[in-house]
């Protein structure tokens, strides 16, 4: 079984010529990589999707013998603002692969206004949530063409004025050939905030009614964390918001925090009532504020 670790070298592998015209969402794109034989859509939806309410219910789920979320629960209104935090390690990014439908829960359910996510046909649901990965997938085709995986619809002047709302029009435009600069294999051609950028102008352009952005790691230089939370900001107008967080600050103001830890929920709230409660999540914001030695946003 292929992993996710393996997946940028499998992009890097594809080239222009490869039935890029067939691809349909990134998402799509990105199960078909890791291959996942073993799940089982419906070719119709046969029942009504009601509001946008993501329910968890007792989600289990192993990647191979070991079991990695035991019994994960939550409800994630729709057009919330909900934020995984937690240590390393912990089941933040798998959760939020099972959410995307990348894999499929061993036990316990994920239902969508109701109905549970293995009745929804993949092209229903995957046209409904944008799924900025900690991997930010690129392939090998032309900054245009990247952004334009969101949206295969989309005019050259929308790529743009995507490009544009996430702070990457003016660094692309600086690039040798511009929106035609072909970013080379992975992205390598460009560095890693650049690559988290044009993720999320394509996921703008998917205008899709769920976002998830995994934050990645490596790039939290605070400029470059600057622009990527404004492009945020104007992405998620609306909709439904699961952030993955590195960064606390970035998800302060999450309707609902839920700390991962080991695989389980040790703790939820908002950010006040997490303080008061003096726990895991009290010490991680104390780590995190003297980590940022007094450069707290006012
Ligand atoms: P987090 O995002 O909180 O850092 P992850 O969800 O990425 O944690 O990982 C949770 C656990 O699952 C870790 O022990 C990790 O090593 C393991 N894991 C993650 N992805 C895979 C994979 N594709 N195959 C096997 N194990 C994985
Ligand atoms: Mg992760």
């Amino acid at each position: 079984i292929l992993t996710v670790g393996l997946i940028e070298p499998l992009i890097g592998v594809m080239s222009y010529s490869d039935d890029i015209a067939q691809m349909d969402t990134i998402v799509t794109e990105v199960r078909n990589i890791i291959d996942a034989p073993e799940m089982v859509r419906p070719e119709k939806l046969t029942k009504t999707i009601k509001g946008g309410d993501i329910v968890l219910d007792n989600v289990h789920f192993s990647y191979s013998d070991k079991e990695i979320l035991h019994g994960i629960s939550m409800t994630i209104h729709g057009g919330g603002f909900a934020a995984f935090v937690g240590p390393s390690g912990s089941g933040k990014s798998t959760v939020a692969r099972l959410i995307a439908s990348l894999w499929d829960v061993d036990s316990g359910s994920i239902s969508l206004g109701g109905v549970d996510i293995k009745d929804i046909p993949f092209d229903e649901y995957n046209k409904r949530i944008a799924y900025v990965s900690q991997d930010n997938f690129l392939f090998d085709l032309t900054v245009r063409e990247n952004i334009r995986l969101g949206d295969r619809t989309a005019t050259d002047k929308e790529v743009e004025e995507a490009a544009k709302k996430c702070g990457c029009h003016d660094f692309i435009m600086g690039l040798e050939n511009g929106y035609d600069t072909v970013v080379g294999t992975s992205g390598g051609h460009l560095s890693g905030g650049e690559r988290q950028r044009i993720s999320i102008a394509r996921a703008m352009l998917k205008n899709a009614d769920i976002v998830i952005l995994d934050e990645a790691t490596a790039y939290t230089d605070p400029e470059n964390e600057a622009v990527i939370q404004r492009s945020v900001a104007k992405l998620v107008e609306g909709k439904t918001l699961i952030v993955i967080a590195h960064r606390l600050s970035t998800v302060k103001n999450a309707d609902r925090l839920y700390v991962i830890n080991d695989g389980n929920i040790a703790e939820q709230g908002t950010h006040d009532e997490l303080l008061s409660k003096g726990g895991l999540y009290s010490s991680m914001w104390a780590a995190h504020i003297s980590a940022k030695d007094g450069e707290e946003d006012v």
